[in-house]
């Protein structure tokens, strides 16, 4: 007898082999793989017989064998064609395999069989084609219309899993199952919402009903395949919300309340009016500050749109209580960028800022984390070595981090290990579509910083055939001979690194040595030295250099107002968030700027798309969503390394309003009494076997 928890080898059709392969992919018991739906469903279900079949036609058709021939391919050897002559009572067809010798022994004089393809008669008169027909034999006691004369679903291959064998499988299982599944969705949910069972739905999702509606299950609108992932996001939020408050235990934040000093402290500050959504998020994060609870809040906001303030002036509520702040920051240039712009800021009130910075002498170095230490310094900017090496504070209050890129990884890692017990706030530039910042950062609150400051010059963005390269080199001239400065962007891909680093070199090269002679063009690139990519970097954002040739090592926060153009070459090799990116690094200055995208034909159809995307929008948050329409989720983010939490039925991209609708529907649950039924404990029993490990900011540490 099966059950859920069976491991998959003992399947009949999988065995040792095969079970290894499919836990490759994750699937290890009969449960894991009913979880593996079909991607797409085919209507196999309309009968024909031969005389009624027109050109071009699918339909599945029951016939006779009447005779089988092989053939041996002209030029491959081994290469074998099997061609067989069928028929049914109105007429007869001819059906051809290529390379499945075995059939010889199966398709035997007089066997009936199904057959299910794309027809060929190219004549009234001519004799009825197929090739590699679906087949099912009718007189197998097991077939029953696994793979034909239904609607049957199509299976993503599992390495040597062929859908077919999927299919039988997966048909071998449901049929096999105990009855009496658990149910994971709570009684009044699946009432309110007409929801079918589990185990009907597990059922369905694989073989829908006679009469199932097959766009519906195109679109992963049926019944069946929307309580699956309604199921699957119940779930994570449940353990969203149960880890929040599992959190809020641990990390008893200080309350930093703000006062009227503290009002006018800020206004003392300011060096200019907060935006709308700067004074939103403020409040946000005030609120949160001033609770009892440790503060995890995320600032979403795109580049230019204003995060440094926001920060500083949650840093000032802070110091004002006696508490300091760390700053973090991913690189030692963005660390001396904020380390001036929050100096000016800060020093004039009497705050005491520091940079800890990999330049400082043993001897200064030593001196500033003794004062941090004592609490003589009441905010220190740094980059993750602030929490990584452990520097020890009097009292840490607020940890901020910025332009956080990467999506988290290294820092919830830190953070988790260092037990970071105070109020966090995570500022990041990287606009995610909302529907991955839950999945993503379920576990903390969320600020939007949608509105970008007066003056903020909007990038004109141009797309140039590689052919035009010589008028986008007179456009870089001319910005130079302004006295601007100019980005060009090579393209560098992992797999053939060095054969990229070449052509970085070689632009570099020709660049200098041609139309820029006369001018200082500087390269740089992930292959050097970290000391002297900075060199060359801060030379850069002091003027010294016009033009910076780059990897996208640049992609990563530098602020240099008077950089006007960003070329970038090959842009048909950039994912869309990379050259939303990159084109943020311009426009930051008082004059006009622009993008240009070089591209060299041909566009691959997803490659015209994101360069239309470009095109066409420069708001960080429309840009993520066309992306993730674009790419899908798992495509988005390397699930593993990114963390974002693998959903198995569900797809970020193409669930979004069901995710919405979930998140609204375990909070309600959590706080109704269903909780405390033992239906409801055996829910909250599968959340935690299911996330567990998932959410970890600070929790264990
Ligand atoms: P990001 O969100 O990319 O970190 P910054 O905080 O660096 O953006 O801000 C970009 C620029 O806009 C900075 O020069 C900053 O001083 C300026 N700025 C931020 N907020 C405002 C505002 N409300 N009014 C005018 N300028 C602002
Ligand atoms: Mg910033």
């Amino acid at each position: 007898m099966l059950e859920l928890t069976t491991p998959v080898q003992y399947v009949k059709g999988v065995g040792p082999k095969k079970a290894e392969a499919l836990a490759a992919v994750g699937i290890h018991t009969v449960h894991d793989l009913l979880l593996y739906l079909p991607f797409r469903y085919e209507d196999r279900s309309r009968r024909l017989c031969i005389r009624d079949i027109s050109h071009d036609e699918s339909a599945t058709v029951e016939v006779e064998v009447v005779s089988l021939h092989v053939k041996q391919a002209s030029r491959r050897r081994n290469f074998k064609i099997i061609e067989v002559v069928a028929r049914d009572k109105t007429g007869s067809l001819k059906a051809v395999w290529f390379n499945q010798e075995y059939l010889k022994d199966i398709l035997t004089k007089g066997r009936q069989v199904r057959l299910y393809g794309k027809f060929e008669r190219t004549r009234l008169d001519a004799v009825v084609e197929v090739k590699s027909p679906q087949l099912e034999l009718v007189d197998d006691p097991e077939a029953e219309t696994t793979h034909t004369g239904r609607i049957v679903p199509i299976y993503e291959r599992i390495g040597p899993m062929s859908p077919n064998m999927l299919r039988r499988v997966v048909h071998f299982l449901i049929a096999g199952l105990p009855p009496g599944m658990p149910e994971l969705l709570p009684e009044s949910l699946r009432e309110r919402l007409k929801l079918p069972g589990r185990e009907e739905a597990l059922s369905l999702v694989h073989f829908p009903e006679e009469d199932a509606e097959l766009e519906q299950y195109n679109a992963f609108r049926s019944n069946s395949q929307y309580r699956l992932i309604l199921e699957e996001f119940f779930l994570f939020f449940l353990g969203v919300e149960l880890y929040k408050a599992e959190a809020q235990n641990v990390h008893k934040g200080r309350s930093f309340l703000v006062d009227d000093r503290i009002r006018k402290m800020v206004r003392k500050i300011l060096p200019f009016r907060l935006t709308k959504a700067q004074r939103k998020v403020l409040k946000e994060i005030a609120d949160e500050l001033g609770s009892s609870t440790a503060m995890r809040r995320l600032v979403q906001g795109d580049v230019g749109s204003g995060k440094t303030i926001v920060g500083v002036l949650a840093a000032v509520i802070v110091i004002e209580h006696g508490a300091q702040v760390a700053f973090m920051v991913p690189t030692e240039v963005l660390g001396e960028q904020h380390f001036a712009n929050i100096r000016r800021l800060l020093e004039p009130v009497g705050y005491r800022v520091a940079l800890l910075s990999a330049r400082l002498g043993r001897a200064e170095r030593e001196v500033m984390l003794e004062e941090i230490k004592e609490g003589k310094i009441d905010l220190v900017v740094g980059t993750h070595a602030l929490i990584q090496e452990a520097v020890r504070f009097s009292e840490l209050g607020l940890a901020i981090i910025d332009e956080q890129h990467r999506f988290g990884v290294l820092q919830r890692n830190v953070l988790r290990e260092k037990g970071l017990g105070c109020d966090l706030l995570i500022m990041t530039a990287t606009p995610i579509p909302r529907s991955l910042t839950m999945a993503l950062y379920g576990d903390l609150n969320l600020s939007v910083l949608d509105e970008m400051p007066p003056g903020r010059q909007r990038v004109e963005t141009l797309q140039k055939d590689a052919a035009e390269l010589k008028g986008v080199f007179e456009l870089m001239r001319s910005e130079v001979e302004k006295g601007h400065q100019v980005y060009f962007v090579c393209p560098l891909i992992e797999e053939s690194e060095s054969s990229d680093l070449r052509a970085a070199v070689a632009r570099a090269n020709s660049l200098r040595e041609g139309v820029f002679q006369d001018r200082q063009v500087a390269l740089v690139h992930g292959r050097m030295l970290a000391v002297e990519r900075e060199k060359i970097m801060q030379a850069f954002s002091r003027g010294k250099i016009d033009i910076l040739v780059a990897t996208t090592v640049i992609e990563v926060g530098i602020d240099v107002g008077n950089a006007t153009v960003m070329v970038i070459e090959h842009a048909e090799r950039f994912g869309l968030a990379q050259l939303h990116q990159l084109r943020g690094r311009v426009g930051r200055g008082p004059a006009s700027s622009k993008a240009v995208l070089v591209t060299y034909p041909p566009l691959t159809p997803e490659a015209e798309k994101r360069l239309e995307a470009m095109l066409a929008t420069s708001d960080g948050f429309e840009i993520a969503e066309r992306d993730l329409d674009i790419r899908g989720p798992g495509d988005m983010f390397g699930t593993r390394q990114s963390g974002l939490p693998l959903f198995r039925v569900a797809n970020l991209a193409r669930d979004r309003e069901v995710l919405e609708q979930a998140r609204k529907e375990a909070r309600a649950f959590l706080s109704s009494s269903e909780v405390n039924s033992v239906e409801g404990q055996n829910i909250l029993r599968s959340v935690t076997e299911r996330w567990s490990g998932h959410f970890e900011i600070g929790v264990g540490g």
